[in-house]
């Protein structure tokens, strides 16, 4: 150890030249600006952007078409630091779950859900979440931090590894879907950052098309995303008017419908795709009667949108059951036949509790548990 006394600013600079940057904190931009700071040409960027991102490349040996002493360079400045990979599980559906740790006590959960020709991975922005919607059990579980960029993008990395490609060599992810552990709205810009690397050329290249963000309806970000990264975007509503989703979805209170209808009216002005999808999960007698449907029926007047009910998961002590199917059909058969289309989520990985909602990952809750949503600021 050196002679400066802790908190010198000598001992400061001695231990931030121990720190690594981990590259896979970086898009395409910052990795640029990085390679500018250590006195090296920006496009070189490009190039170890597809190494990470394209070749999931582990160590600096593996970039061959760098020059040796780049790549010692690299070595004593940077790292290739995902979260670590813990355990990984596979469903008799093919749903595959991969259970990673980032931080001690702390686990995230990714899931990838094969259908058809389609391969979806749903991503965790945040380990829990502070918006304690009553029927989730992330949000039952609390809050502990967001998660940073290389922790976002480390799922898809890894995701990607596990499952190689098929035999076209394609790979297997066609469509990423933030919809696992916590509001990605409230973890703005690592989330844009994180995106921006699954659409950048150089790493994923998935179109925005493919890329959707689920929001409990955080305005004012809804309103930042769609001038910075607008990408697919489903609106996870729930009630049809504000006393029930004051209730379900606690930030209502800062965000109520009439807000949230405006603000998906101007989201779909710059949006990739002409629609917005709603997610709406079944809860028996709770939010699936007839003349909820009618109510959301009026409450969606002039939005383009389409409906995505969801079969509520349980988990214990939640208090709330499943609607019956035939309660789910006649909920779908009223939105359809006022020409809303409609689809019921299908329940995948229900062996692995892989389904919306279950993932619980394990959180050591930092956050006050009384309602302090509207301290939470987008
Ligand atoms: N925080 C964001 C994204 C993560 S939640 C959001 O709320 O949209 C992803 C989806 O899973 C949301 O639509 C959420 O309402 C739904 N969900 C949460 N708990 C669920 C449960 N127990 N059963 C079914 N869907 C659930
Ligand atoms: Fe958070 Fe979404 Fe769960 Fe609500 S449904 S508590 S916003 S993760």
């Amino acid at each position: 150890m050196p002679a400066y006394p802790a908190g010198s600013l000598r001992y400061c600079a001695f231990v931030s030249s121990l720190m690594k940057q981990n590259l896979l904190d970086f898009n395409l931009k910052g990795l640029a600006d990085w390679f500018q700071d250590i006195g090296e040409k920006p496009f070189r960027a490009k190039q170890v952007l597809r190494w990470l991102h394209h070749f999931g490349a582990e160590d600096f040996d593996q970039m061959t078409d760098l020059a040796k002493s780049l790549r010692a360079k690299l070595q004593d400045l940077a790292e290739i630091r995902p979260p670590k990979l813990l355990s990984e599980q596979a469903s008799d559906d093919g749903t595959r779950k991969f259970l990673l740790e980032v931080g001690p006590g702390n686990h995230i959960e990714t899931v990838f859900i094969p259908d058809g020709d389609r391969g979806t991975l749903c991503v965790s922005t945040q380990v829990g979440c502070a918006l304690e919607c009553s029927f989730c059990s992330t949000g039952r579980q609390g809050f502990n931090r967001n998660l940073s960029v290389a922790e976002i993008i480390g799922q898809l990395w890894w995701a990607n590894k596990a499952l190689g490609r098929d035999p076209k060599g394609e790979r297997l992810i066609s469509n990423v879907v933030l919809m696992g552990m916590g509001e990605p709205l409230l973890n703005f810009d690592n989330t844009v950052s994180a995106i921006s690397v699954m659409l950048d050329d150089h790493a994923y290249g998935l179109s925005r098309r493919r890329v959707t963000l689920s929001t409990s309806g955080i305005v004012p970000a809804m309103d930042r995303l769609r001038s910075v990264m607008p990408v697919a975007l489903a609106v996870s509503l729930h009630a049809p008017n504000d006393a029930l989703r004051d209730e379900l979805v606690p930030i209502n209170r800062k965000y109520p419908l009439g807000e949230l209808m405006s603000a998906c009216k101007r989201y779909l002005e710059h949006a990739p795709r002409d629609f917005i999808t709603f997610e709406y999960v079944m809860l028996d007698g709770v939010n699936d009667q007839p003349e909820h449907a009618e109510a959301l029926i009026r409450q969606v007047r002039g939005v383009s949108c389409k409906f995505n009910l969801i079969p509520f998961n349980p988990f214990p002590h939640s208090g709330y059951r499943r609607s019956p199917r035939e309660r789910v059909q006649a909920f779908a058969s009223r939105l359809m036949a006022e020409g809303i289309i409609t689809t019921t989520r299908k329940t995948r990985g229900d062996d692995i509790d892989a389904a919306c909602g279950q993932l619980a990952g394990k959180v050591m809750d930092k956050s006050r548990r009384t309602m302090r949503i509207v301290e939470v600021s987008a």
